[in-house]
Protein backbone atom coordinates (compact mmCIF):
# COMPACT_ATOMS: atom_id res chain seq x y z
CA UNK A 1 0.00 0.00 0.00
CA UNK A 2 1.35 3.65 -0.94
CA UNK A 3 2.56 5.65 2.44
CA UNK A 4 4.44 8.05 2.81
CA UNK A 5 5.82 11.70 4.10
CA UNK A 6 7.23 14.11 1.75
CA UNK A 7 8.39 17.74 2.70
CA UNK A 8 9.43 20.46 0.17
CA UNK A 9 12.23 22.45 1.26
CA UNK A 10 12.28 25.70 0.82
CA UNK A 11 15.98 26.74 -1.48
CA UNK A 12 15.86 28.72 -4.98
CA UNK A 13 17.85 27.18 -8.13
CA UNK A 14 19.55 29.50 -10.44
CA UNK A 15 20.85 27.58 -13.42
CA UNK A 16 23.17 27.94 -16.51
CA UNK A 17 26.19 28.48 -18.32
CA UNK A 18 27.24 31.63 -17.35
CA UNK A 19 24.70 32.09 -14.52
CA UNK A 20 27.63 32.98 -11.98
CA UNK A 21 27.25 36.31 -13.06
CA UNK A 22 24.12 36.27 -11.44
CA UNK A 23 25.83 36.36 -7.94
CA UNK A 24 25.19 39.70 -7.36
CA UNK A 25 21.61 40.28 -7.51
CA UNK A 26 21.11 37.05 -6.07
CA UNK A 27 23.00 38.55 -2.72
CA UNK A 28 20.69 41.52 -3.33
CA UNK A 29 17.81 39.54 -3.28
CA UNK A 30 18.49 37.97 0.21
CA UNK A 31 18.83 41.58 1.68
CA UNK A 32 22.66 41.00 2.53
CA UNK A 33 25.50 43.37 1.92
CA UNK A 34 28.79 41.50 3.94
CA UNK A 35 29.22 38.39 1.95
CA UNK A 36 32.02 35.64 3.85
CA UNK A 37 33.36 34.05 0.76
CA UNK A 38 34.25 30.58 1.57
CA UNK A 39 36.04 27.96 -0.79
CA UNK A 40 39.01 25.07 -0.50
CA UNK A 41 42.68 26.15 -0.61
CA UNK A 42 43.10 24.85 -4.51
CA UNK A 43 40.24 26.99 -5.59
CA UNK A 44 41.62 29.64 -4.07
CA UNK A 45 41.81 32.13 -7.40
CA UNK A 46 38.09 31.30 -7.95
CA UNK A 47 37.79 32.76 -4.64
CA UNK A 48 39.70 35.54 -5.78
CA UNK A 49 37.47 35.83 -8.97
CA UNK A 50 34.64 35.95 -7.46
CA UNK A 51 35.25 38.55 -4.69
CA UNK A 52 36.61 40.85 -7.64
CA UNK A 53 32.93 40.57 -9.47
CA UNK A 54 31.28 41.31 -6.14
CA UNK A 55 33.23 44.20 -5.18
CA UNK A 56 32.39 45.82 -2.09
CA UNK A 57 29.51 43.17 -0.98
CA UNK A 58 33.07 41.19 0.16
CA UNK A 59 33.07 41.60 4.13
CA UNK A 60 35.69 38.32 3.95
CA UNK A 61 37.26 35.22 2.02
CA UNK A 62 38.14 32.11 3.68
CA UNK A 63 39.71 29.70 1.73
CA UNK A 64 40.75 26.87 4.55
CA UNK A 65 37.76 24.49 3.66
CA UNK A 66 38.75 21.05 4.25
CA UNK A 67 36.75 17.31 3.88
CA UNK A 68 34.31 16.25 6.13
CA UNK A 69 34.37 19.49 7.96
CA UNK A 70 36.70 19.44 10.86
CA UNK A 71 35.67 21.33 13.94
CA UNK A 72 38.82 23.17 13.94
CA UNK A 73 38.09 24.40 10.62
CA UNK A 74 34.53 25.19 11.31
CA UNK A 75 35.66 26.91 13.99
CA UNK A 76 37.99 28.83 12.31
CA UNK A 77 35.20 29.81 10.10
CA UNK A 78 32.60 31.12 12.55
CA UNK A 79 35.13 33.09 14.34
CA UNK A 80 36.38 34.93 10.79
CA UNK A 81 32.18 35.56 9.98
CA UNK A 82 31.86 37.51 13.32
CA UNK A 83 35.07 39.08 12.90
CA UNK A 84 34.19 40.26 9.22
CA UNK A 85 30.27 40.96 10.48
CA UNK A 86 29.28 38.72 8.04
CA UNK A 87 25.47 38.53 6.92
CA UNK A 88 25.40 35.91 4.64
CA UNK A 89 27.57 32.70 3.75
CA UNK A 90 28.64 32.07 -0.15
CA UNK A 91 30.26 28.67 -0.61
CA UNK A 92 31.56 28.35 -3.94
CA UNK A 93 33.47 24.89 -4.09
CA UNK A 94 32.73 21.21 -3.69
CA UNK A 95 30.99 19.53 -0.82
CA UNK A 96 33.61 20.12 1.72
CA UNK A 97 32.86 24.39 1.31
CA UNK A 98 29.46 23.67 1.55
CA UNK A 99 30.10 21.51 4.40
CA UNK A 100 31.83 24.60 6.05
CA UNK A 101 29.13 26.89 5.27
CA UNK A 102 26.73 24.62 6.99
CA UNK A 103 29.00 24.33 9.91
CA UNK A 104 28.76 28.64 10.61
CA UNK A 105 24.87 28.45 9.87
CA UNK A 106 24.15 25.61 12.61
CA UNK A 107 24.91 28.39 15.38
CA UNK A 108 24.18 31.23 13.53
CA UNK A 109 21.19 32.70 11.31
CA UNK A 110 23.33 33.47 8.60
CA UNK A 111 21.63 32.52 5.43
CA UNK A 112 23.71 30.47 2.58
CA UNK A 113 24.35 30.74 -1.07
CA UNK A 114 25.96 27.98 -2.84
CA UNK A 115 28.01 28.14 -5.78
CA UNK A 116 28.83 24.43 -6.90
CA UNK A 117 31.68 22.83 -8.58
CA UNK A 118 31.21 19.70 -8.32
CA UNK A 119 28.51 17.06 -8.06
CA UNK A 120 28.03 16.37 -4.49
CA UNK A 121 24.61 17.27 -4.42
CA UNK A 122 25.61 18.73 -0.62
CA UNK A 123 23.83 22.16 -1.71
CA UNK A 124 20.43 21.07 -2.18
CA UNK A 125 20.17 18.86 1.41
CA UNK A 126 19.65 20.22 5.26
CA UNK A 127 22.00 17.75 6.19
CA UNK A 128 25.48 18.93 7.84
CA UNK A 129 27.82 16.72 9.36
CA UNK A 130 30.96 17.84 11.77
CA UNK A 131 34.17 15.88 11.81
CA UNK A 132 35.84 15.71 15.90
CA UNK A 133 38.79 13.31 16.87
CA UNK A 134 38.01 11.71 13.92
CA UNK A 135 34.66 10.77 14.26
CA UNK A 136 32.36 12.28 11.85
CA UNK A 137 28.57 13.40 13.21
CA UNK A 138 25.92 14.37 11.00
CA UNK A 139 22.02 15.03 11.36
CA UNK A 140 19.34 17.29 9.82
CA UNK A 141 18.71 21.01 10.28
CA UNK A 142 16.21 23.69 7.90
CA UNK A 143 18.69 26.11 9.28
CA UNK A 144 21.70 24.89 7.03
CA UNK A 145 19.48 24.19 4.11
CA UNK A 146 21.13 26.61 1.62
CA UNK A 147 18.79 29.79 0.58
CA UNK A 148 20.21 30.00 -3.05
CA UNK A 149 21.73 27.51 -5.26
CA UNK A 150 23.65 29.06 -8.23
CA UNK A 151 24.55 25.95 -11.14
CA UNK A 152 27.01 27.30 -13.61
CA UNK A 153 28.13 24.16 -15.77
CA UNK A 154 31.45 26.15 -16.69
CA UNK A 155 32.66 26.23 -12.88
CA UNK A 156 32.70 22.42 -13.63
CA UNK A 157 34.89 21.96 -16.76
CA UNK A 158 37.92 22.22 -14.76
CA UNK A 159 37.26 19.19 -13.14
CA UNK A 160 39.51 16.52 -14.42
CA UNK A 161 38.21 13.27 -15.81
CA UNK A 162 38.45 11.33 -12.76
CA UNK A 163 37.54 13.97 -10.33
CA UNK A 164 34.38 14.16 -12.85
CA UNK A 165 33.16 10.61 -12.76
CA UNK A 166 33.46 9.96 -9.06
CA UNK A 167 32.34 13.21 -8.13
CA UNK A 168 29.14 11.94 -10.68
CA UNK A 169 29.09 8.28 -8.80
CA UNK A 170 28.85 9.91 -6.04
CA UNK A 171 25.57 11.75 -7.16
CA UNK A 172 24.42 8.59 -8.81
CA UNK A 173 24.39 6.66 -5.19
CA UNK A 174 22.18 9.52 -3.33
CA UNK A 175 19.26 8.49 -6.57
CA UNK A 176 19.87 4.60 -6.50
CA UNK A 177 19.83 4.75 -2.57
CA UNK A 178 16.90 6.77 -2.79
CA UNK A 179 14.76 4.41 -4.83
CA UNK A 180 15.07 1.80 -2.47
CA UNK A 181 14.86 4.36 0.68
CA UNK A 182 12.03 3.18 3.51
CA UNK A 183 10.38 6.80 3.04
CA UNK A 184 10.43 6.39 -1.13
CA UNK A 185 7.99 8.45 -3.11
CA UNK A 186 6.69 8.65 -6.25
CA UNK A 187 8.09 12.39 -7.27
CA UNK A 188 11.26 10.72 -5.22
CA UNK A 189 11.43 8.03 -7.31
CA UNK A 190 11.05 10.23 -10.68
CA UNK A 191 14.02 12.75 -10.17
CA UNK A 192 15.96 9.68 -8.86
CA UNK A 193 15.43 7.95 -11.97
CA UNK A 194 15.62 10.92 -13.86
CA UNK A 195 18.94 12.06 -12.04
CA UNK A 196 20.48 8.13 -12.97
CA UNK A 197 19.66 8.80 -16.63
CA UNK A 198 20.98 12.11 -17.40
CA UNK A 199 24.66 10.90 -14.97
CA UNK A 200 24.26 8.25 -17.26
CA UNK A 201 24.21 10.08 -20.31
CA UNK A 202 26.57 12.56 -19.34
CA UNK A 203 29.34 11.47 -17.69
CA UNK A 204 31.42 9.06 -20.19
CA UNK A 205 31.49 12.27 -22.10
CA UNK A 206 32.43 14.15 -19.64
CA UNK A 207 35.08 11.89 -19.00
CA UNK A 208 36.57 12.57 -22.94
CA UNK A 209 35.52 15.58 -23.19
CA UNK A 210 35.73 18.15 -20.18
CA UNK A 211 35.09 20.99 -22.17
CA UNK A 212 31.80 19.67 -23.32
CA UNK A 213 29.57 22.07 -22.15
CA UNK A 214 26.22 20.94 -22.59
CA UNK A 215 27.56 17.26 -21.53
CA UNK A 216 28.55 19.39 -18.22
CA UNK A 217 25.00 20.98 -18.19
CA UNK A 218 23.42 17.76 -18.04
CA UNK A 219 25.84 16.31 -15.45
CA UNK A 220 25.16 19.25 -13.16
CA UNK A 221 21.74 18.51 -13.86
CA UNK A 222 21.92 14.79 -12.16
CA UNK A 223 23.81 16.34 -9.60
CA UNK A 224 21.06 18.34 -8.52
CA UNK A 225 18.08 16.05 -8.93
CA UNK A 226 20.59 13.89 -6.77
CA UNK A 227 20.33 16.75 -3.87
CA UNK A 228 16.76 16.94 -4.04
CA UNK A 229 16.77 12.74 -3.47
CA UNK A 230 19.07 12.93 -1.24
CA UNK A 231 17.45 16.29 0.90
CA UNK A 232 14.13 13.95 0.69
CA UNK A 233 14.93 10.46 1.52
CA UNK A 234 16.86 8.52 4.46
CA UNK A 235 19.87 6.29 3.02
CA UNK A 236 21.02 2.81 3.58
CA UNK A 237 23.72 -0.03 3.31
CA UNK A 238 25.80 2.20 0.57
CA UNK A 239 25.92 5.57 1.77
CA UNK A 240 26.54 3.84 6.24
CA UNK A 241 29.53 1.80 4.68
CA UNK A 242 30.70 4.75 2.89
CA UNK A 243 30.47 7.17 6.17
CA UNK A 244 32.13 4.37 7.62
CA UNK A 245 35.09 3.60 5.60
CA UNK A 246 35.83 7.11 4.94
CA UNK A 247 35.74 8.21 9.07
CA UNK A 248 37.59 5.06 10.27
CA UNK A 249 40.02 4.96 7.27
CA UNK A 250 40.50 8.21 5.82
CA UNK A 251 39.14 7.07 2.52
CA UNK A 252 38.45 10.11 -0.12
CA UNK A 253 34.97 10.47 -0.40
CA UNK A 254 34.07 10.66 -3.45
CA UNK A 255 36.21 8.12 -4.71
CA UNK A 256 34.72 5.70 -2.09
CA UNK A 257 31.14 5.69 -3.47
CA UNK A 258 32.47 4.84 -6.92
CA UNK A 259 34.21 2.28 -5.49
CA UNK A 260 31.10 1.13 -3.79
CA UNK A 261 27.89 1.64 -5.54
CA UNK A 262 27.83 -1.51 -7.88
CA UNK A 263 28.57 -4.07 -4.90
CA UNK A 264 26.03 -2.65 -2.33
CA UNK A 265 23.65 -2.12 -5.73
CA UNK A 266 24.40 -5.92 -6.30
CA UNK A 267 23.96 -7.07 -2.79
CA UNK A 268 20.28 -5.02 -2.56
CA UNK A 269 19.41 -6.59 -5.84
CA UNK A 270 17.34 -9.38 -4.99
CA UNK A 271 15.10 -7.26 -2.08
CA UNK A 272 14.41 -4.32 -4.07
CA UNK A 273 13.43 -5.54 -7.53
CA UNK A 274 11.79 -2.90 -8.76
CA UNK A 275 14.08 -0.11 -7.67
CA UNK A 276 16.47 -2.15 -9.94
CA UNK A 277 14.47 -2.08 -12.42
CA UNK A 278 14.68 1.52 -12.48
CA UNK A 279 17.56 1.43 -12.09
CA UNK A 280 18.75 -0.56 -15.06
CA UNK A 281 16.03 0.88 -16.88
CA UNK A 282 18.01 4.24 -16.75
CA UNK A 283 21.41 3.18 -17.10
CA UNK A 284 19.58 1.01 -20.08
CA UNK A 285 21.06 -2.07 -19.26
CA UNK A 286 20.00 -5.11 -18.50
CA UNK A 287 21.84 -5.43 -14.88
CA UNK A 288 21.86 -2.00 -12.25
CA UNK A 289 25.34 -3.31 -10.40
CA UNK A 290 27.26 -4.64 -13.49
CA UNK A 291 25.78 -0.82 -14.83
CA UNK A 292 27.03 0.86 -12.23
CA UNK A 293 30.70 -1.37 -12.61
CA UNK A 294 30.76 0.00 -16.17
CA UNK A 295 30.14 3.80 -15.79
CA UNK A 296 32.83 3.61 -12.60
CA UNK A 297 35.05 2.67 -15.03
CA UNK A 298 34.64 5.26 -17.68
CA UNK A 299 37.97 6.63 -17.14
CA UNK A 300 39.25 3.45 -18.15
CA UNK A 301 41.20 3.83 -14.96
CA UNK A 302 39.83 1.34 -12.72
CA UNK A 303 39.77 1.90 -8.91
CA UNK A 304 39.13 -0.26 -5.73
CA UNK A 305 39.99 -0.35 -2.14
CA UNK A 306 42.93 -1.78 -2.23
CA UNK A 307 44.00 1.37 -5.00
CA UNK A 308 42.13 3.66 -2.73
CA UNK A 309 45.23 2.51 -0.28
CA UNK A 310 42.85 0.41 2.47
CA UNK A 311 44.50 -2.76 3.63
CA UNK A 312 43.48 -5.81 3.28
CA UNK A 313 43.52 -6.42 7.13
CA UNK A 314 41.14 -4.00 7.87
CA UNK A 315 38.08 -5.33 5.99
CA UNK A 316 37.37 -7.23 8.64
CA UNK A 317 37.04 -4.18 11.16
CA UNK A 318 35.02 -2.03 8.31
CA UNK A 319 32.48 -5.18 7.87
CA UNK A 320 31.91 -5.07 12.03
CA UNK A 321 31.69 -1.55 12.04
CA UNK A 322 29.16 -1.07 9.20
CA UNK A 323 26.77 -3.51 10.34
CA UNK A 324 27.34 -2.69 14.15
CA UNK A 325 24.77 -0.20 14.81
CA UNK A 326 21.37 -1.29 13.24
CA UNK A 327 20.10 0.34 10.24
CA UNK A 328 17.16 0.33 7.31
CA UNK A 329 18.41 -1.43 4.40
CA UNK A 330 16.01 -4.20 1.79
CA UNK A 331 18.26 -6.81 2.64
CA UNK A 332 19.04 -7.77 6.12
CA UNK A 333 23.01 -7.09 6.73
CA UNK A 334 25.40 -9.57 8.00
CA UNK A 335 28.61 -9.32 9.09
CA UNK A 336 29.72 -12.28 6.73
CA UNK A 337 27.52 -10.85 3.39
CA UNK A 338 29.58 -7.27 4.05
CA UNK A 339 32.40 -8.65 4.44
CA UNK A 340 32.47 -10.43 0.75
CA UNK A 341 31.03 -7.88 -0.76
CA UNK A 342 34.31 -5.50 0.71
CA UNK A 343 36.60 -7.79 -0.46
CA UNK A 344 35.24 -7.82 -4.19
CA UNK A 345 35.53 -3.67 -3.54
CA UNK A 346 38.98 -4.79 -2.53
CA UNK A 347 40.10 -6.13 -5.31
CA UNK A 348 37.78 -4.30 -7.62
CA UNK A 349 36.16 -7.07 -9.31
CA UNK A 350 32.84 -7.31 -11.02
CA UNK A 351 30.22 -7.48 -8.76
CA UNK A 352 28.06 -10.00 -8.20
CA UNK A 353 24.61 -10.27 -7.09
P1 LIG B 1 35.55 18.45 -2.20
O1 LIG B 1 34.64 19.60 -2.01
O2 LIG B 1 36.43 18.08 -1.07
O3 LIG B 1 36.42 18.70 -3.50
C1 LIG B 1 37.43 17.77 -3.86
C2 LIG B 1 38.64 18.50 -4.44
O4 LIG B 1 38.28 19.02 -5.70
C3 LIG B 1 39.09 19.69 -3.59
O5 LIG B 1 40.50 19.72 -3.59
C4 LIG B 1 38.54 20.88 -4.33
O6 LIG B 1 39.32 22.06 -4.15
C5 LIG B 1 38.58 20.40 -5.77
N1 LIG B 1 37.56 20.98 -6.65
C6 LIG B 1 36.29 21.33 -6.37
N2 LIG B 1 35.67 21.78 -7.46
C7 LIG B 1 36.57 21.71 -8.48
C8 LIG B 1 36.52 22.04 -9.85
N3 LIG B 1 35.42 22.51 -10.44
N4 LIG B 1 37.64 21.86 -10.59
C9 LIG B 1 38.79 21.36 -10.04
N5 LIG B 1 38.88 21.04 -8.74
C10 LIG B 1 37.78 21.19 -7.97
O7 LIG B 1 34.77 17.12 -2.64
P2 LIG B 1 33.23 16.76 -2.81
O8 LIG B 1 33.23 15.34 -3.21
O9 LIG B 1 32.53 17.75 -3.66
O10 LIG B 1 32.63 16.90 -1.35
C11 LIG B 1 32.93 15.96 -0.36
C12 LIG B 1 32.41 16.44 0.97
O11 LIG B 1 31.05 16.81 0.88
C13 LIG B 1 32.51 15.37 2.05
O12 LIG B 1 32.91 15.97 3.26
C14 LIG B 1 31.09 14.84 2.14
O13 LIG B 1 30.79 14.27 3.37
C15 LIG B 1 30.29 16.10 1.87
N6 LIG B 1 28.93 15.85 1.34
C16 LIG B 1 27.90 16.29 2.08
C17 LIG B 1 26.61 16.10 1.63
C18 LIG B 1 25.45 16.66 2.44
O14 LIG B 1 24.31 16.61 2.02
N7 LIG B 1 25.72 17.18 3.62
C19 LIG B 1 26.36 15.47 0.41
C20 LIG B 1 27.46 15.02 -0.34
C21 LIG B 1 28.75 15.23 0.14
Amino acid sequence: MLSFVYQTLPSRVVFGAGSLEKAPEEIERLGATRVLVITTPGRRPLDADLAARLGSKVAGLFDRAAMHAPIKVVQQARAEAERVRADCCLAIGGGSTTGVAKGIAMVSPLPIICIPTTYSGSEMTPVWGLTEDGVKKTGRDLRVQPKTVIYDPKLTISMPARLSVTSGMNAMAHCVEGLYAQDASPIVSLMAEEGIRTLAQSLPVVAKEPANIEARSLAFCGAWLSGCVLAAVGMALHHKLCHALGGAFGLPHAETHTVLLPYATAYNASAAPQAMERVARALGVKSAAQGLYELAGSTGDRISLKSLGMKREDLDRAAELATKNPYYNPRPLTKDAIRMLLEDAYEGRPPHA
